[in-house]
């Protein structure tokens, strides 16, 4: 499991230590023994695209390990908004008003807050969720104004076209004219690309845990 730290510490070795830069290590599909050099290395920010597989893996840890960070990076039904405000601390995939009530209402009954990340779909692909760019500003006065929620950024999966500075461009713009300061871009292969355009969070699975097809 040492090569899961050594690919970590590449990564880090990249990123300017001065820079508000979080890495976030994506761990679906891997299991907690690939996960535990990492937070036995330092490492507090983790990554799940599934609530149940999060629960599995991070429900009984988490408890007794409280400066762990889980970032829930998946699409998120409203059905699990309960789950996710017990066990997330970020939700990166807000897009949407019914999910944002539900977890708005969540929070209110668990009296806890955790911080989020509307997702936004920068290449208007219909396999990909996140609302149009167009649509950030009236959908965020929403969540913030009218559901209190406390979100600190835009996250986006740019599209596999081979302009995603471009993108990363259009989402940093964005993102500081509703005058936020965190950004949820950068993956495995284009967060050096991620970086220029001052992300501070990092979504990165493949780069540290190896290849997800070939387990
Ligand atoms: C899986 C996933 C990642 C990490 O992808 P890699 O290419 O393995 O780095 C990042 N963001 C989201 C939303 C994901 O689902």
């Amino acid at each position: 499991m040492d090569i899961i730290v050594d690919r970590y510490s590449k990564i880090k070795s990249n990123i300017d230590s001065a820079a508000n830069v979080n890495i976030i290590a994506v761990s679906k599909t891997f299991s907690f023994s690939h996960i535990k050099p990492l937070i036995d290395h330092g490492h507090l920010h983790f990554g799940e695209n599934k609530v149940q597989e999060a629960e599995i893996k991070w429900k009984e840890y988490k408890i007794k390990n409280q400066n762990i960070n889980l970032h829930m990076i998946g699409k998120l039904q409203s059905n699990k908004a309960k789950k996710v405000i017990d066990l997330f601390d970020y939700v990166h995939s807000l897009d949407n008003q019914k999910l944002a009530d539900t977890l708005a209402n969540c929070e209110k009954v668990k009296q806890k807050k955790i911080k989020y990340f509307i997702q936004v779909n920068l290449g208007m692909e219909s396999q990909k969720s996140g609302i149009p760019l167009s649509q950030v500003d009236d959908f965020f006065s929403y969540c913030t104004k009218e559901m209190n929620l406390n979100v600190i950024g835009l996250m986006a999966i740019p599209p596999n076209d081979g302009h995603e500075e471009k993108h990363f461009k259009y989402l940093y713009e964005a993102n500081s004219s509703l005058g936020l300061k965190d950004l949820s871009m950068g993956m495995s292969a284009d967060y050096l690309k991620a970086l220029k355009y001052k992300t501070t969070f990092l979504r990165i699975g493949s780069l540290i845990f190896g290849d997800r097809a070939n387990k």
